[in-house]
């Protein structure tokens, strides 16, 4: 298939692509890696008017650690550039561990972790991790700049909280309290092709080795990523055990999560494969915690 005939802009600047946006509304469409958007076009399941090539702009792929230890990425870094980058493996491992999960090099050497996230995949790995590790996220438009934490943002079916005229310009992702571990697990039929199931887990244990907070996430596993707070607050109330465990993460795949039936899977073997996920990243997220 050949994409729609359509009008191309590459501003050089930021305020170039939002006055570009803002003048062309829903015609527009924002173009970062193009690994999701190109072939929505040549399957014309999307015909935007004008695209509008970030490509150009410099400073929005910087990484960098700020004065409260929050880690910054900028939306137009490239995902293979996460996993060469130092800063992300020593403050976000959840994310470094994750990485290479998803999709081949050459997909994440174009793709970025604004378009990523803009697109909202549910079976994406980025927007599992972004509400996994309590991320905010800085949206731009012509009237300035409001920042959305990343478990609000994802709002439905490929559907985001950001405005008509707004781009996702940065992401930050705070630092991990003491004796937090985490871990990021996927069941995919091949490496890079789409999870079938997956989970990130983060728990955070007390002085006296009880779950004090976690999180599960979950991704191809409902519209948007989907949480657990009745698992997590299993795990809190009654401890890290393997029998514990267990319970949580059934609880979790039979009544948390809403997978349906798609081409990689029906949905009662993803709810088999969420149980098998959830027990495995526990495990190494708490044993991570501990040491
Ligand atoms: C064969 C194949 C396999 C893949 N496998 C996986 C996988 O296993 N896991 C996974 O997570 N992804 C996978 N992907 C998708 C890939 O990761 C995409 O790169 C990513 O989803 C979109 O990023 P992008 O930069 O290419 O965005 P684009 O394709 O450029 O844009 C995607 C959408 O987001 C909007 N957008 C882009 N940037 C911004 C911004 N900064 N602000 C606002 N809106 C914006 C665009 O207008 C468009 O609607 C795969 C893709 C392919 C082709």
């Amino acid at each position: 298939m050949k994409p729609p005939v359509f009008d191309y802009v590459a501003p050089e600047s930021l305020d170039g692509a939002l006055d570009a946006l803002a003048e062309h509304g829903y015609d527009a469409k924002i173009l970062s890696g193009g690994q999701s958007l190109i072939p929505l076009l040549n399957f014309r399941l999307a015909q935007p008017g004008i695209l509008i090539d970030l490509n150009r702009i410099g400073g929005l792929d910087e990484i960098r650690l700020d004065e409260s230890g929050n880690l910054r990425i900028g939306g137009m870094t490239r995902v293979g550039t996460l996993e060469r980058e130092p800063l992300v493996a020593e403050h976000a491992p959840l994310l470094f561990e994750t990485v290479p999960s998803i999709a081949h090099p050459q997909i994440r050497n174009r793709g970025t972790v604004g378009g990523s996230l803009a697109h909202a995949d549910p079976s994406g790995e980025l927007p599992v991790i972004a509400v996994a590790s309590g991320a905010q996220l800085t949206l731009r438009s012509p009237k300035g700049e409001r920042t959305v934490a990343a478990e609000d943002f994802f709002v439905g079916l490929m559907t985001t909280d950001l405005a008509m005229d707004e781009i996702l310009v940065e992401v930050s992702l705070p630092p991990l309290p003491p004796r937090t571990g985490t871990a990021f697990v996927e069941i995919a039929r091949r490496l890079g092709d789409y999870a079938q199931a997956g989970v990130a887990a983060v728990v955070t244990l007390g002085d006296d080795d009880r779950v004090a907070d976690a999180r599960l996430v979950y991704l191809s596993a409902g519209d948007i990523p989907m949480q657990a707070p009745r698992a997590v607050e299993l795990l809190r109330a009654e401890g890290v055990s393997e029998a514990v465990i267990e319970k949580a993460a059934r609880l979790a795949a039979a009544e948390e999560i809403e997978p349906s039936d798609d081409i990689h899977a029906s949905a009662a073997f993803k709810r088999h494969l969420a149980t098998v996920v959830t027990k495995r990243a526990l495990a190494v997220a708490i044993e991570r915690a501990r040491s």
